[in-house]
Formats: C-alpha cells, structure tokens, sequence
C-alpha cells in the first residue's frame, strides 16, 4: 500500500506538479482528513472549510448515515451498469421524485452530464412536442453562466480561460445579459425556434451573483407564454444551500411549506448534482415530469456509472440528512448572522466593498480590480489563520460552509474573516 501517511505538504504538491495534468491552481493547502466543518492538512493543522467543495459538502464532511449508506452498499453490489435492474435505483427515484415533486428522474453522475442531458431533453421535446424544424431549436443562456467543462457546456460561456482553443463549439445557444428580464422578452419575441431557457437561479462561479427579487419568477412566466422550457441549473445552488431546498423552490415537498418571499417557481427541468450525494461520490440527476422526460426512449441517452446503486443509496442517505437536520433552516438563519455581521464591518472598511448572497451561499467584493491577486492574498491569509476559501475572481471571495455549521462556529469564523482582513486595510 502507498504510504500516505508520511507525505508532506510540500512532497503532495510536488507530485501533482510533475504527475497531474495543470488543469486545476490550487489554494497550496493538502488535506488528509474532514469531519463535519473542519478538515486538517497533513502536518496536523485544523482548518474550517468555507468552500465545501463548490457547495458538495452541505451535509458536512463525511457524515455517518451518508458513510454508512455507501459503506454498506459498497459490500452489497456496487455497478449493475443499466443493462440489467438494480434493485436500489427504482428506490431512490421514488424517493427522490417525491422529494422534489417530479414525475421522473433521469440519473448521471456529474454536474456537466446532467446539464448535457437537460439540452438533449429539451431539444428533443423542442422537435417531438414543440414542432420546432430539424437542427433549428435554440437554447438561450445567460452571459457569465457556469454549467460545466463540455465541448457544448463551454460552446456558450464567455470565459476565455474555458473556451479559448477547444473549438470548434456546439451551436444552437443565444447569450443574453443574466438579471434581464427584457433582454430576455426581446429575444423569445424575436426567434419562433426556441426551446428552452437555461439559468442559474444564482450565478456561483460568477462571484454568487444574486438576481433582482422577482426576476425568476418573471422569466418562468415568459418561457411559460412563449412555450419554452425552463431549465433550472440548481447543481450549486440547490439542496438547502440558499436556505431553501431549491432556490427556485417551486412545488418543493421540503420542511419550509411556508417560505414567504421566496420566488415561487417549478422549473421544467431541474439539473441537480454536487450536494446530491453530500459530496461523498459523483451523483447528478435531471429531474422533470413525463410530458417531458417521456421523449427519452431506450437507446437515446445514458452512462454505465448513472443510476449505480451506490450512488443510488448515497443520494438517499444525503437527501435524508437535509430534511433530518433541517439544514435549509439552518442555512437560512446562518447567512443572515453571517452577511449582518460583515455588513457592520464593511462600513469601516476600505478593502472590502460589499457582501451577497443567500442563504449559506455568499461572496464578498474586495475593492481592487478584477486581475488583482488581493483575493488570493486574503486567501492565504485566511488559510494562515485557519479557514479555507477560494477567489472566484481576482476581487471576489466564495464563502460557502457545510450546512451543518452551529451558530457559535459561524460566528468564530466571521471573528477569522475580519482579523484578517483587518490586516489588508491600508
Ligand atoms: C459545479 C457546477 C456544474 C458542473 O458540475 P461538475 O460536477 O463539476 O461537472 C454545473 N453547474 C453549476 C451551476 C455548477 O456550480
């Protein structure tokens, strides 16, 4: 066996470096442990984590009933592939299309195969309910989106760093300006040929940009008048990140029967993935009802890995532990301490211009300009003081905490958050 345990930081970093590919600029920090919030690096130091893996981590890392579901189903069987049933998936669709209030679910693995499978789905209703000709239907998405790494993902994201060089791209996607309801009139009005509108219901990778109040809700009900499908890409934002189960929470079945103020909308297709499992295996899911799903036959669409058992059994486990431990309330009540407390700090600050977000999902926006490595200073600087957080841009830190944080640890954790940044003031 490797033996892991007398490997360090330097060593581990050292070995990606020669041995991986550079598709990835870490925070130099090597990790060998979690539990719940914490995770500690190899010399033995603890550290709060505040990314959770890009919102995997909701239900805590390595939570014992999500361990335990895959540890014994590990033991039990592990793939089938579909070509024969299993008998936990049937299980876990159930489950989850009640959970989440849909006829069906179609399962894959990561958050860009299920983004994939939501544009196959919708074009295909595009053509066989819709009526849209041949190779016409358009997909319309928002300008500074984040849906993943495919050729067709990345066709239409207007990151540079993504897309230079991988042409050519997948077309068949109109951009527009995200947060505009206009824009968004102006071009349904304009094509007769499209299918569906894709959209975070938060842009994370963005810098959790938070759209104006209502804007969803408005954007369903123009897809809705256009005859277009809405397809709700919730794989960061969804499973009681926001403080909601879905930050479209449209029809939902979870706890908050009374979210008051929430956009109240049912998307056509919802795409989850990262928290699904709790971040303990790849599970991603697109879930819609049988008018639409139903255009998926045998033949059309799959993965040998999607819909395994233990994913299966995992993604039970994880959503169980969301409703059990009322993390969407948690979520809640905890982002509005954290994003209150920042604010009283902000008014005297220099460094930093302002705090957003909901829920448990926030950013705040260092005064500097988008190619300033400031973040990624305050970034090691955090780390030094024992928290964790990445720069989404050069001017916006990510703050994003397992769900399973108590009040008194969210509250140590802004107290390490502006020591540190005191130490940017000028
Ligand atoms: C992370 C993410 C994806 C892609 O998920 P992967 O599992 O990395 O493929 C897609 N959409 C959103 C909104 C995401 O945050």
């Amino acid at each position: 066996m490797i033996q892991l345990e007398s490997i360090s930081s330097q060593e581990a970093m050292n070995l990606e470096d020669q041995y991986g590919a550079h598709n990835y600029h870490p925070l130099p920090v090597v990790l060998t442990k979690g539990e719940g919030v914490f995770v500690w690096d190899v010399e033995g130091k603890k550290y709060y984590d505040f990314l959770s893996a890009y919102s995997s981590l909701n239900q805590g890392h390595g939570h014992p009933k999500i361990v335990n579901a895959l540890i014994e189903q590990a033991q039990r069987l592990t793939l089938t592939s579909r070509a024969f049933y299993n008998d936990v998936l049937g299980k876990y669709e159930e489950f989850a299309t009640q959970y989440f209030n849909f006829d069906k679910l179609l399962p894959m693995n990561t958050g860009a195969e299920a983004v994939e499978t939501a544009i196959k789905i919708c074009r295909r209703w595009a053509y066989e309910v819709k009526g849209i000709d041949e190779n016409q239907a358009k997909i319309i998405v928002c300008n500074n989106n984040f849906h993943g790494r495919t050729t067709t993902i990345i066709s239409f994201s207007n990151d540079a760093n993504a897309k230079r060089n991988f042409g050519p791209y997948t077309e068949g996607f109109l951009n527009i300006p995200y947060n505009d309801i206009d824009a968004l009139e102006t071009v349904l009005s304009k094509h007769s040929d499209i299918a569906g509108f894709l959209v975070e219901p938060i842009q994370g990778e963005a810098g959790v940009m938070v759209p104006d109040e209502g804007y969803l809700k408005k954007a369903k009900a123009l897809c809705t008048q256009y005859n277009v499908l809405f397809l709700a890409d919730e794989v960061q934002t969804g499973i009681a990140r926001t403080g909601r189960l879905l930050a479209t929470c449209g029809n939902c079945t979870c706890e908050q029967k009374d979210c008051s103020g929430t956009p109240d909308i049912k998307p056509d297709i919802l795409i989850l993935g990262k928290a699904l499992s709790g971040g303990l295996y790849p599970v991603s899911a697109v879930l819609a009802n049988n008018d639409i799903m139903n255009v998926i036959k045998p033949g059309s669409h799959g993965s040998t890995f999607g819909g395994n058992p233990i994913a299966a059994a995992v993604a039970m486990a994880a959503l169980e532990v969301v409703n059990d431990e009322h993390l969407a309330e948690n979520a809640e009540r905890l982002g509005i301490i954290f994003r209150d407390e920042l604010n009283k700090y902000i008014k005297q600050s220099t460094i930093v211009k302002l705090v957003r977000g909901k829920g448990l999902l926030n950013a705040i926006v260092i005064n500097e300009h988008e190619q300033s490595d400031t973040a990624w200073n305050i970034c090691l600087k955090l780390r030094d003081n024992g928290l964790l957080a990445k720069p989404t841009h050069g001017n916006i830190i990510r703050f994003a905490p397992p769900l399973v944080m108590t009040e008194e640890q969210l509250r140590d954790c802004v107290a390490i958050i502006i020591k540190t940044l005191k130490t940017f003031e000028d």
